[in-house]
């Protein structure tokens, strides 16, 4: 705010004027003798912003024309084009003939924004077939320049000198105020609709026209303001919003700085006479603004790109998808110890490892759990990533110095006709479900009929299928790395159906298993495959059968005896068998499990900890478990030559496994690489598809050579 250069002299006809002279106006013969007050007190010009379009008494009148005529250049009144009317009819408001020969014409329009922000006025108009200047722009004396400009509101209204219509028709006391000074005469009483909220300053109520036109002559004088419009601001305001709505979170940071930015930029601009209308690009700007950061709230969490775990539920195709979640079981101590920006980083970081892992990149974060979809695949198959997420987790976080032990559970949902909210809350239950019984995973299914016949009906079939000869034993050698020659064999249950043909063990096992008939299944391998070894021991005396055997089995107090009196039968020394045992955490606990273990040592047999890497056996277990050695994980091995954090799970795994004084054998070698790899790292020995896919005993034993044991 600065004061006005007072080069413009204000006359009120105010109420106080009104009151004097007694009427709604002053007469002609007033305003006549007014002028010649002014003049003679030495005004220079002398504006009347009014319109004088009705004629009063000739008389009257003449004297009014007399005065114009005398100082004939030096008086203007006002003219007003395309007044709308009350019955909407337009006209010009236009002096009276009477006076428009001996006066000049300038013209009063001007336009109010809405809500009385702010103001603007023409330079010209065009009015009586010619173009006249606006009041401003005459007091300005501005000869170039068209279209509309703004007054500077920074100029304070109330510092124009202002006199009274009555003190100037009365006396000569104001000569002072008047000496070579324009001056304009305008009305300001009650009787007057000439008033308008002055912009900025909406403590006063309304201001009287006049002020906005002295306004705007002084803006004038400085140079006529180039006017932007509102394109420029709106068009940065959507650049801004478009950038914004780009990425993951849009920044506060930079809508709070665009926002204020775009509310100084006209101050800024007026102070270099360039005028913006900022309003339609503000609001645009907010309303975008608001909506973008409420999105972004409901959408994702923090910056890290996962969603909110709502907007899953909007996924499609969720019949042809599994339902995954990970629980990060040790979430809030872990991210007590790290600051909130280590926290995002570990969100991110296991982030990328889903997405490393899943071709399908939504990923929502719910507290502690992570949730994604995958397309729908085999049991198996769903298992093995639900595995190796968990080992890779376990292992391969780290943030900065950092190396937080991640321990996660896994949930899996498979009910395919539910709804996406219902499957989410599924997998991440089974999740938690998980957790508390210390599993690894779980996977939830609501049966659908179909399925729950289906599995009666393979454990009803089963024995026939037994007793018919359906299922069979296959043998899948295994290898010393050292010597490259095969040194045992693994038994693997084999069902092929006579209608569905091969059934998957996994899922046989799992079924039998849930229905607590696993000891069927443990029975019929032993003897199957204990028969069938007898061969291969007469070739070579120190070859190893491998069995499978069940946690269940670990439960049943009778099952050395079982082991031993199937040894006798087929008259098998201990020495030549081992057991393998899938690690799982509660079997290790218990006292029942502990007492089987050594029990079986005690015949002879030796143990193996089947599948490692994907339990949550720890290395005190490991410790305590009479096992003479230990199997890593296919999915680790088969990753190897991918994967540096598998290759280094792997490598470290074989030299725990040797601390220990146990043997290292790895699964799942698929090719010459990773046997390579292998042997490099010492590992004892091998089995997979490189060397052999599981097969008959008669094709197993020619493969031997002969008298191992001696060599
Ligand atoms: P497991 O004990 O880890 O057996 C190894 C599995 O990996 C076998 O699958 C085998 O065919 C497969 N495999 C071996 N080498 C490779 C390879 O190079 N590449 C790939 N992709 N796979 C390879 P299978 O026969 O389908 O058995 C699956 C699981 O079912 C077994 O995993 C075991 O946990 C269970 N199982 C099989 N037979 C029995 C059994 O008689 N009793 C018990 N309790 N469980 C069994
Ligand atoms: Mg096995
Ligand atoms: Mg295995």
């Amino acid at each position: 705010m600065h004061p006005a250069d007072g080069e413009v002299l204000v006359v009120l006809l105010d109420d106080k004027s009104l009151n004097a002279i007694g009427g709604n106006e002053p007469s002609r013969g007033q305003d006549a003798q007014l002028l010649e007050r002014l003049f003679a007190m030495g005004a220079n010009r002398v504006f009347f912003d009014r319109v004088y379009a009705d004629p009063t008494d000739l008389h009257e009148d003449r004297k009014l024309v007399a005065a114009f005529e005398r100082h004939r250049g030096k008086v203007f009144v006002g003219a007003l084009p395309q007044i709308l009317q009350n019955d909407g009819s337009v006209v010009d408001l236009l002096p009276h003939p009477r006076f428009r020969s001996s006066v000049e014409i300038v013209s009063l329009e001007g336009q109010e924004a809405p809500f009385g922000l702010s103001a603007s006025f023409p330079v010209k108009t065009s009015i009586l077939g010619a173009k006249r200047r606006s009041l401003s722009a005459e007091l300005a004396r501005l000869e170039e320049g068209e279209g509309f400009y703004r007054p500077d509101f920074a100029i304070d209204y109330a510092t124009i000198p202002t006199i009274s219509y009555i003190d100037a028709l009365n006396g000569d006391g104001f000569r002072d105020a008047v000496d070579g000074r324009d001056v304009v005469v305008a009305p300001s009483s009650h009787t007057s609709n000439d008033f308008h909220p002055m912009p900025y300053r909406w403590a006063v109520k309304k201001v009287p026209g006049v002020y906005f036109h002295v306004l705007g002559a002084e803006t004038l004088k400085r140079g006529l303001p180039t006017n932007f419009g509102w394109l420029p601001i709106f068009f940065f305001a959507c650049v801004i919003v478009v950038a914004q709505a780009r990425i993951k979170r849009p920044s506060t940071r930079y809508t709070l700085l665009a926002g204020a930015s775009f509310l100084v930029a006209p101050f800024v601009l007026d102070g270099v006479n360039i005028s913006v209308d900022v309003m339609p690009g503000v609001i645009c700007f907010l309303i975008a603004s608001i909506r973008l950061q409420r999105l972004a709230r409901n959408t994702y969490y923090g910056a890290t790109g996962l969603q909110r775990i709502e907007t899953m539920h909007e996924s499609k195709m969720i019949a042809a998808k599994d339902v995954f979640a990970l629980k990060i079981r040790n979430f809030a101590i872990i991210s007590a110890s790290l600051t909130p920006l280590q926290v995002e980083q570990l969100l991110q970081k296991a982030l990328l490892m889903l997405r490393a892992t899943n071709p399908d990149p939504q990923v929502a974060f719910h507290k502690d759990t992570f949730v994604w979809t995958r397309p729908k695949s085999m049991l198996t198959d769903a298992q093995g990533h639900l595995k190796g997420l968990h080992a890779i987790f376990r292992t391969s976080i780290t943030i900065g110095a950092h190396a937080p032990d991640v321990a996660t559970s896994l949930g899996l949902d498979r009910s395919y006709e539910a709804s996406m909210r219902e499957r989410t809350q599924n997998a991440i239950q089974s999740a938690e479900d998980a957790a508390r019984a210390g599993e690894i995973f779980r996977v939830s299914e609501t049966q659908i009929p179909e399925d729950r016949n289906w599995h009666l009906q393979i454990l009803s079939e089963l024995e026939h299928a037994i007793l018919n000869g359906e299922v069979e034993v296959a043998f899948q050698p295994k290898v010393s790395l050292s010597t490259l020659a095969i040194v045992g064999a693994e038994a693997l249950l084999r069902w092929t159906h006579p209608t569905r043909g091969p059934i998957n063990p996994a899922e046989i096992i799992a079924i039998a298993e849930a229905h607590s008939r696993m000891d069927k299944i443990t029975n019929f391998v032993l003897n199957r495959a204990l028969s069938q070894t007898r061969l291969a021991i007469a070739r070579d005396p120190s070859f190893m059968i491998a069995i499978n055997i069940s946690a269940l089995d670990l439960h049943d107090p009778l099952f050395p005896f079982v082991v031993e009196q199937n040894l006798a039968a087929h008259r098998i020394p201990a020495s030549n068998i081992v057991l393998e045992i899938t690690e799982t955490a509660q079997i290790y606990d218990e006292g029942s499990v502990a007492l089987t273990l050594s029990a079986l040592k005690k015949i002879g047999v030796q143990l193996s900890i089947d599948d490692f890497g994907t339990g949550h056996a720890t290395l005190e277990h490991l410790r305590r478990i009479p096992a003479d050695e230990v199997k890593i994980d296919q999915s680790f091995v088969m990753g190897m030559e991918a994967s540096d954090e598998n290759w280094m799970l792997v490598k470290t795994s074989i030299e725990m496994i040797h601390s220990l004084g146990r043997r290292a054998v790895a699964e799942g070698v698929e090719n010459q690489t990773i046997m390579t790899m292998l042997r490099e790292m010492g590992c004892d020995e091998a089995q997979g598809y490189h060397f052999s896919k599981p097969i008959t005993m008669q094709a197993l034993v020619p493969k031997l050579s002969w008298g191992a044991a001696a060599a």
